[in-house]
């Protein structure tokens, strides 16, 4: 099996308990959007949490993150908001 097939198997060993009350990753679509951030938030989330639609806007697909704060770092000031999920909730992590 190649690396990209190792990293998905061993992805889908997480288990993610959901907040849906409160979402832990926030979007200024604006921010994004003046300062370009868009295809460097979707090329480096390991986990494939963005994407950006045919319009610019960035989609978040904030159930499947990781919490590794990769996003957090690299991205322009201003452009996310971001938190720890609340206590029990968020991504368990397994054999992987
Ligand atoms: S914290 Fe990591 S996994 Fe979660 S959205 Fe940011 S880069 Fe992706």
């Amino acid at each position: 099996m190649d690396d990209l097939g190792n990293l998905a198997e061993r992805l889908a060993r997480n288990s993610y308990l959901v907040d849906e009350a409160q979402p832990h990753i926030q979007v200024d679509q604006e921010a994004v959007r003046r300062t370009g951030a868009g295809p460097l938030l979707v090329r480096i989330c390991p986990a494939h949490v963005y994407s950006q639609g045919v319009d610019g806007r960035i989609e978040v697909a904030w159930a499947g993150c990781l919490e590794c704060g990769t996003c957090l770092a690299v991205a322009p000031e201003g452009t996310l908001t971001w938190h720890y999920p609340r206590g029990g909730f968020g991504v368990g992590y397994r054999y992987g």
